[in-house]
């Protein structure tokens, strides 16, 4: 492999989130994020390898640890000290930014397709209570296996022709328009032979891939899902994806999608929730149960005389979703409050004096004179009604005028 500049130099893994070698841990994350939202395979299939990139970047440069690491030794460093994160289960990532995969590859990796199939991409739907607990899933996935009847020869006798469409090439060449009207040939794998560049004569076919060379067979994976992965983060089972005489197999890459919770919404590693309670509770103090995402029930509790505004959040520490890279440590929950006050007259007028004298005394108030000064009563508002309500009014201005001369027209005189 021909030496590479970026190789090596102690900054390949700052260079691919775009971030300086002082960024804040803050810095990473956010740089990792936008790459992540631009480069995700489900958006973009053709950078599977960039997204790798990424994601391994960020693996070491958010782990402490490891950028401690790579700081002072580089990547060979990483692969020394045997340094692995979750979803980087094998030594392939090394061997593919030492071996000359991903690091100087011009035009965005078109040069490994002939030899690493394409990865496959599924997603996997997980409730919140999984992400909380950790589980194992099993996914069951059909995959192309090279046929053993014909070890992926795909004759009885191991034989094969040339192919016309090709000439044996296994590619044409195409134009592809690029900007504008400006076109660039490219190669395009011939699909008379499947790039194979070799047919099969019909009596020849192994009977049992009809010459196809693969067969479909139906694999379960066990996901790992472990306690605190987030909304799309990756679990990559590497070689498992399809397999083809003469390709290495690319990967299989599970993409976690987190359901919608009916009761937490999650925020990194914090979780949020809503709370209604009554106006004697916001009050007086009151005490209720969460029932958390591993079943545990959380007496939430709350002194007397402490008030609660509607609106106000309150939070109990340790108790949101735990940290991905750190199981035992967990973020927050913060549960914002909503007041329910009593109807009206819940009370006999008489008993409200009594509350009156319990509660904070009223701002003093004189009543103004002279013929400028008019009383009226307030009226419930809709104002996403305004025509409605100003027809009604019209109509109940006519029916008092026909019935009792008008209520809201005259004031006390
Ligand atoms: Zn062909
Ligand atoms: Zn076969």
């Amino acid at each position: 492999m021909a030496g590479s500049g970026s190789r090596g130099n102690g900054n390949e893994l700052y260079e691919i989130l775009g971030v300086p070698k002082s960024a804040s841990d803050t810095d990473i994350k956010k740089a990792y994020r936008k790459l992540a939202k631009e480069f995700h395979p489900d958006k973009n299939p053709e950078a599977g390898d960039k997204f790798k990139e990424i994601s391994f970047a960020y693996d070491v440069l958010s782990d402490p640890k490891k950028r401690q690491v790579y700081d002072r030794f580089g990547l060979k460093g990483l692969q020394e000290s045997g340094s692995e994160g979750p979803s980087f289960g094998g030594h392939d990532i090394f061997s593919q930014l030492f071996g000359g995969g991903l690091f100087n590859m011009p035009g965005g990796g078109r040069g490994r397709e002939r030899y690493q199939g394409e990865d496959t991409v599924h997603p996997l739907k997980v409730s919140l209570e999984d992400l909380y607990k950790g589980k194992t899933s099993k996914l069951q996935l059909s995959k192309n296996m090279i046929c053993t009847a014909c070890k992926g020869k795909g004759s009885k006798s191991g034989q094969s022709y040339q192919c016309r469409g090709c000439r044996g090439a296994g590619c044409k060449i195409q134009f592809k328009p690029i900007m504008g009207n400006m076109s660039a040939q490219v190669q395009v794998k011939c699909t008379d032979c499947n790039g194979e560049g070799q047919t099969i004569t019909e009596s020849d076919r192994c009977p049992t891939c009809r010459g196809k060379k693969v067969v479909i067979e139906t694999k379960i994976l066990e996901v790992n899902i472990t306690k605190g992965m987030e909304d799309g983060a990756r679990i990559t089972f590497w070689g498992q994806g399809d397999q083809q005489p003469g390709v290495e197999p690319g990967d299989v890459v599970i993409v976690l999608q987190q359901k919608p919770h009916e009761k937490f919404q999650r925020n990194d590693c914090d979780l949020y929730m809503s709370h209604t309670i009554s106006l004697t509770e916001a009050l007086c103090g009151f005490q209720f149960i969460v029932k958390h995402l591993d079943g545990r029930e959380i007496v939430v509790k709350h002194p007397p005389g402490q008030i609660i505004k509607p609106g106000d959040v309150k939070g109990i520490p340790n108790e949101g979703m735990p940290l991905a890279k750190s199981p035992f440590e967990h973020g927050n929950l913060y549960i914002k409050f909503d007041v329910t006050f009593p109807s009206n007259q819940f009370v006999q007028p008489e008993q409200l004096k009594m509350l009156e004298e319990l509660l904070p005394s009223r701002p003093s108030f004189e009543m103004p004179s002279g013929d400028n000064v008019e009383e009226v009563m307030l009226q419930d508002y809709d104002p996403n009604d305004r025509s409605n309500s100003q027809s009604s009014r019209g109509e109940a201005y006519q029916s008092d005028e026909e019935e009792s001369g008008g209520r809201i027209q005259c004031p006390a005189q």
